[in-house]
């Protein structure tokens, strides 16, 4: 089979899409993409991303070498582990990276955590001439030589020979494409923000916290998430590691003071007053999880009270409903645009990167000759149908899990079982070999 040039056009600079225009550009394959947002700095709001090895895995796969680094350079201090504690910051598990089965050799392969801003900002860097923002994607067109045109609402339009949705959950192209792909409401809520990591905010937290993150597991079915994200390099740093590298000039970099990103999670039902809770903003968020919690540890209390207002942000957790592959078009999703899951497992992110890896892989076979645009794009759908939806049934599963511990006896039963396994490591290291490395 002989190269053919192509033309991709990606919806959506997001982390998959970004990561997917690096691995075409890598290759020379004609890529742009059309973002919504007004500019690269204009959505400044942005949470902690657990990245696993898989997703860094991608991610050195799909990056030049130096922006890799400069990735590893921006990443928080490696998370040594993963904790669940009570309401009353009781340990009742800590699963240290041995515990699962990984030896840390190689630093692709470790577990990171990273600021979605600053993951975005060095996702965009060397894409300038590539990506458009200030672009709603509206709708696309198939035309007779089996090319695409895509509208903007601006009135502009485009044309590819291959269309990627990477437009998120809310995904027009999906909607479009795959009109008959849903996603259900989960029946729960998310309160999440950002505490800055003071010298007092330090003082709140258990040594724990340092090492990894923390599920708490509370009663009435309450569960919240707290990380610390500490960046190795100040910003002075950052710079100077971008400039010894002659990385692009422009490589914006913001959001690297130290903090503490948490979220709050409950069904819709357990909250006061949920009809105003669309209109609300961060204060009042913030009071709604102060008072939920007003029975909880006075330092878990303390450390939401601390929250920047303008960092809270209230989301209804919906989840994609697994649908079986379709025929395969030169049209294709990746992302939470097919797969959106909860937060339950923090796999979003990685799930989309996997995606952008596989997807990119293919498509360098496709222009190298080896394979035709379709088996390209249909031998990816065919694995990511698998794997996605795996990952969005397992996101929804732990979500229900920890909410169907509302009643006493089963939190009762559930905190036994995490002490007995915390207090027989061979168990614990049976039990826990490979969490959280898909
Ligand atoms: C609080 C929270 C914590 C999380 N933590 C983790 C974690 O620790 N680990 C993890 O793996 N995942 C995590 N996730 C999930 C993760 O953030 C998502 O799964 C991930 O961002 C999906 O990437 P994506 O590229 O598919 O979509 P997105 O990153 O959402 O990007 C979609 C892009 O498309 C753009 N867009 C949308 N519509 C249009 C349009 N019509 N035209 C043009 N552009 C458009 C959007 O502006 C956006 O830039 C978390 C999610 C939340 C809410």
């Amino acid at each position: 089979m002989s190269s053919q040039p192509f033309h991709v056009i990606i919806i959506g600079a997001g982390i998959g899409g970004l990561c997917l225009a690096q691995h075409l550009k890598k290759a020379n394959i004609s890529v742009e993409v059309y973002e919504r947002d007004q500019s690269r700095t204009s959505r400044l709001q942005g949470y902690r991303i657990h990245i696993n090895p898989a997703g860094s895995r991608a991610l050195y796969e799909s990056l030049p070498p130096r922006l890799y680094e400069i990735f590893l350079a921006t990443c928080g201090l490696s998370g040594k582990g993963f904790n669940f504690m009570t309401e009353q910051l009781q340990e009742l598990l800590y699963i240290g990276v041995a515990d699962m089965g990984i030896v840390e050799t190689n630093p692709v392969d470790t577990h990171k955590s990273v600021s979605r801003f600053t993951l975005r900002q060095v996702l965009l860097t060397g894409l300038e001439d590539m990506v458009h923002f200030n672009k709603a994607f509206k709708r696309y067109e198939e035309t007779a030589d089996g090319r695409f045109t895509v509208f903007f609402e601006d009135g502009t339009s485009a044309s590819c020979d291959v269309l990627i949705g990477a437009d998120g959950g809310n995904s027009r192209v999906r909607k479009q494409f795959l009109p008959y792909a849903r996603r259900i409401d989960t029946g729960h809520w998310a309160i999440q923000g950002k505490t800055l990591l003071t010298d007092e905010v330090k003082q709140l937290l258990p040594r724990r916290l340092f090492d990894g993150p923390a599920t708490i597991i509370a009663p009435h079915g309450y569960g919240l998430f707290i990380a610390v994200q500490q960046f190795q390099q100040k910003p002075a740093d950052i710079e100077e590691i971008a400039a010894a590298i002659q990385l692009h000039p422009n490589l914006l970099l913001s959001d690297t003071t130290d903090f503490v990103g948490w979220g709050f999670i409950a069904r819709k039902e357990k909250f006061r007053h949920p009809e105003a809770m669309e209109r609300m903003d961060g204060t009042d968020l913030k009071q709604v999880v102060v008072e939920m919690i007003s029975d909880w540890h006075p330092h878990l209390q303390r450390l939401i009270g601390e929250a920047d207002p303008s960092t809270i942000l209230f989301t209804p957790l919906q989840s994609s409903l697994p649908i079986e592959h379709w025929q395969t078009k030169q049209v294709t999703l990746i992302g939470d645009a097919i797969h959106s899951m909860t937060p339950a497992r923090g796999i979003g992110a990685n799930t989309a990167l996997r995606d952008a890896a596989l997807l990119g892989r293919n498509l360098v076979a496709a222009h190298q000759g080896e394979q035709s645009l379709t088996q390209a794009i249909d031998d990816y759908e065919v694995k990511m149908v698998k794997y996605g939806f795996d990952a969005v049934l397992s996101s929804r599963k732990a979500l229900e899990q920890s909410a169907s511990l509302e009643k006493p006896l089963p939190l009762a039963m559930a905190k036994t079982t995490f002490r007995m396994l915390n207090a027989i490591p061979p168990l614990k290291r049976r039990v826990f070999q490979g969490f959280g490395t898909d």
